[in-house]
């Protein structure tokens, strides 16, 4: 009994020390890595282009609403962000998203939002999965932020997903409390904010006003910082 007691405590001493040395998992490409509180191997950190420094803005109806978006749509974060959206697990980026999520808060509190409102799913895509990447990270945001994520959209028509129909656009209607909440709508990809766009005509018409807008990916074209969300 009390030899195990001394091994068991040998294997934790040991484990503890091999902690930082030991093969990790990249939460981005699924490569074991060094361990890293990022959780992101090397390449694909070198991959990431952060796109949380500097001031950007969407147009949206009412006019300009700045963006705070994670990175650029591109190499290893659209491959992760696929498996997001159809892999068999629900995603755990670890610590990549922190910078975005602090920089988020920041730009929450300036805005003095009341709440985080992620773009909805269609209901028989939801159902199918299990999870929704905009309501993960809306909840990532509103820890950081301490402002409550609710649910004030949903979204009404049940077509084919825009990724594999572009011309079919989603239809919002706003839902739950009416009472004039400054809301930061978050989506996991913007492109040219056409979603975005309806989600926060959707919302004003209900008497909410959309002042943020917050995505982990930005896949607009070009590096302009303000794109009008008018189609092209
Ligand atoms: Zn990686």
């Amino acid at each position: 009994m009390g030899k195990r007691v001394t091994m068991v405590v040998d294997w934790l001493g040991a484990g503890a020390r091999l902690w930082r040395w030991a093969p990790s998992v990249c939460a981005l490409c699924g490569q074991s890595c060094r361990r890293t509180p990022a959780r992101c191997c090397d390449a694909c950190r070198v991959g990431l282009t952060a796109r949380h420094d500097t001031g950007r803005s969407v147009r949206l109806d009412h006019g300009a609403v700045p963006a705070c978006f994670a990175f650029r749509y591109a190499g290893p974060l659209a491959d992760w962000l696929v498996e997001a959206k159809f892999g068999r697990a629900p995603p755990s980026p670890g610590e990549i998203l922190t910078p975005w999520a602090t920089a988020s808060s920041n730009a929450a509190a300036t805005a003095s939002i009341d709440a985080w409102v992620a773009i909805p799913p269609q209901l028989d895509r939801l159902r199918s999965r299990g999870w929704h990447v905009p309501d993960l990270l809306a909840g990532r945001l509103g820890k950081a932020s301490g402002h409550p994520v609710e649910r004030l959209l949903v979204r009404t028509d049940r077509g084919a997903p825009r990724s594999r129909d572009h011309g079919v656009l989603p239809h919002f209607a706003a839902a739950g409390r009416r009472d004039g909440r400054r809301v930061a709508l978050v989506d996991d990809v913007v492109t040219r904010g056409e979603t975005m766009r309806l989600a926060a005509a959707a919302l004003t018409r209900a008497g909410h006003e959309v002042v943020l807008l917050a995505a982990l990916a930005d896949a607009g074209r070009g590096d302009d910082s303000c794109r009008s969300a008018e189609p092209a």
